[in-house]
């Protein structure tokens, strides 16, 4: 494996911790990794990687932004291309691959250097299968969050480049996110619960739970966001998230297919359900058989003295 370049997504000269996942995914395929980012800042970043080409533009054009890519990933001669599988890395990562002539492989949760191939692993129909699939050629791939290790900031040396202002699709405005919570996609860690929670004013103690750690997010099965007790922002699931936390809590959610379909990949998953035979155990690491609103309470008390070392 010679040379792979990565994207990285960057807000002001800092990286996207999933960008950074993805230099990670890449180095561990024991290729040169060449980051290249786009925007304001994108100068400052200081990643682990052997350069970085900063594309220097202030408007984002998913067909311009693509083409740059393309452009280096030839000029370079690179064996893959990576992004983050994020709304930008889904939005560039296939057009860059029409403009190599390569396959996409989207979403993918596990790679291994396999000779010259990179042999990817990506779940699909929903979470029922695993894909193993392999490129011969150049590969784009998309690559899910927390599921690779991210390296710590390098000191890689940054080369500015124009970014290509010839564009049919252009970003005009980005709303901004009303609330500012920690997004179930984001974050390390999250809390969800479903319909054992009985009624909507029982997830004050899911977000109790998830505010004792601090860097969680509250997550909802898609019965309590058809209820209108959670936005549909929280749901996980097929038709809703998927998520890949080093840390998921399943409260009161019995663990149907397509809810285990967006959470089965978290790294440690924790199931709170007062029914020992119900579906989610089989896949939890941990279990609590009991009533989620006897135990939450206790709960969040034990996590908030480990967190402020008590
Ligand atoms: C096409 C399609 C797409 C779907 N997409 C999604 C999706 O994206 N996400 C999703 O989540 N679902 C999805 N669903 C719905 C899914 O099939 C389930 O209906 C849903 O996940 C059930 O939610 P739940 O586990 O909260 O509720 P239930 O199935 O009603 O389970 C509630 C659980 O709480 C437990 N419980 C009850 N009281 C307590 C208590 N006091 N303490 C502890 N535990 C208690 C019960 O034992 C039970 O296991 C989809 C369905 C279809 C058909």
């Amino acid at each position: 494996m010679s040379k792979i370049i990565v994207f990285v997504e960057q807000c002001n000269g800092t990286a996207n911790r999933a960008s950074t996942e993805a230099l990670g995914a890449a180095a561990s395929l024991g290729a040169e990794v060449i980051a290249v980012s786009f925007g304001e800042g994108a100068a400052n970043l200081t990643l682990a990687a052997a350069r970085t080409i900063a594309l220097e533009g202030t408007q984002y054009s998913p067909d311009a932004l693509a083409g740059d890519i393309a452009g280096i990933a030839k000029a370079e001669g690179a064996n893959a291309v990576f992004c983050a599988s994020t709304g930008t890395g889904r939005d560039l990562a296939p057009r860059v691959a029409a403009l190599l002539d390569s396959p996409c492989f989207s979403d993918c949760t596990a790679v291994a250097a396999d000779g010259d191939a990179i042999a990817f692993t990506r779940p699909t129909l929903a979470g029922k299968l695993i894909a193993n699939v392999k490129s011969t050629g150049t590969a784009v791939a998309t690559l899910r969050r927390n599921c690779f290790e991210a390296p710590e900031a390098g000191s890689a040396e940054v080369t500015i480049q124009p970014a290509s202002a010839d564009f049919k699709a252009l970003l005009t405005e980005i709303a901004a996110k009303v609330g500012g919570k920690l997004d179930v996609s984001e974050a390390p860690i999250i809390v969800s619960g479903g319909r054992g929670m009985k009624e909507p004013e029982n997830f004050k103690l899911i977000e109790d739970l998830a505010a004792a750690f601090g860097n969680a997010a509250v997550g909802a099965s898609r019965a309590v966001v058809d209820a209108g007790w959670r936005p549909h922002s929280e749901q996980v699931g097929q038709t809703g998230k998927t998520v890949a936390p080093q840390l998921y809590f399943a409260i009161g959610i019995s663990g149907a297919i397509q809810h285990v379909a967006g959470m089965k990949t978290s790294k440690v998953i924790v199931a709170i359900n007062k029914d020992p035979d119900a579906a989610i155990f089989k896949l939890a690491d941990y279990g609590i058989v009991g009533d989620a609103l006897e135990i939450l309470p206790a709960l969040t008390e034990a996590v908030k003295g480990a967190v402020s070392g008590a």
